[in-house]
C-alpha cells in the first residue's frame, strides 16, 4: 500500500505526480510495446494486437485507484485481466533487458522510482 500521509498533506502535487507517474507508466509501455512488436511482428509501428493491448494498458492506468501510483510491477491491485496481464508480462519479460540498451537513461528512471 502507498503511504497515506503524503495525500492530506498536498492534494495538488497529488493530482500533478499521479499524473506523470501515469505518463511515464504509459512511456515505458509504449516503448516496450514497440520494441517487441518490432522483433516479433515485425511491423514498422504497432500492429493492431499491440495497439490494442495498449489502449487497454492506457484504460486500465487511467483508472488506477492509487494515489500516488506504485510502479505497476509493485501494485497489489491486479488490475489487468488474466489474458491481457499474461500478454503485458510477456512483453515486459521481452522488452526489458533491451530498453535498457535502447532507452538507458529512461528504463534507469523508471527502476529507480521503485
Ligand atoms: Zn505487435
Amino acid at each position: 500500500m502507498p503511504p497515506l500521509q503524503s495525500k492530506a498533506r498536498a492534494p495538488f502535487y497529488i493530482i500533478i505526480s499521479m499524473d506523470k507517474d501515469i505518463q511515464a507508466e504509459l512511456e515505458t509501455v509504449k516503448l516496450m510495446l514497440g520494441i517487441y512488436c518490432r522483433d516479433k511482428h515485425g511491423a514498422r509501428k504497432l500492429c493492431p494486437a499491440c495497439s490494442e493491448l495498449l489502449s487497454y494498458a492506457s484504460a486500465r492506468l487511467a483508472k488506477c485507484p492509487h494515489h500516488p501510483k506504485p510502479s505497476c510491477r509493485n501494485c497489489a491491485t491486479h488490475c489487468y485481466n488474466p489474458e491481457n496481464r499474461a500478454r503485458i508480462a510477456e512483453v515486459m519479460r521481452y522488452s526489458g533487458p533491451r530498453m535498457l540498451l535502447r532507452h538507458p537513461l529512461y528504463t534507469l528512471k523508471h527502476y529507480l522510482k521503485k
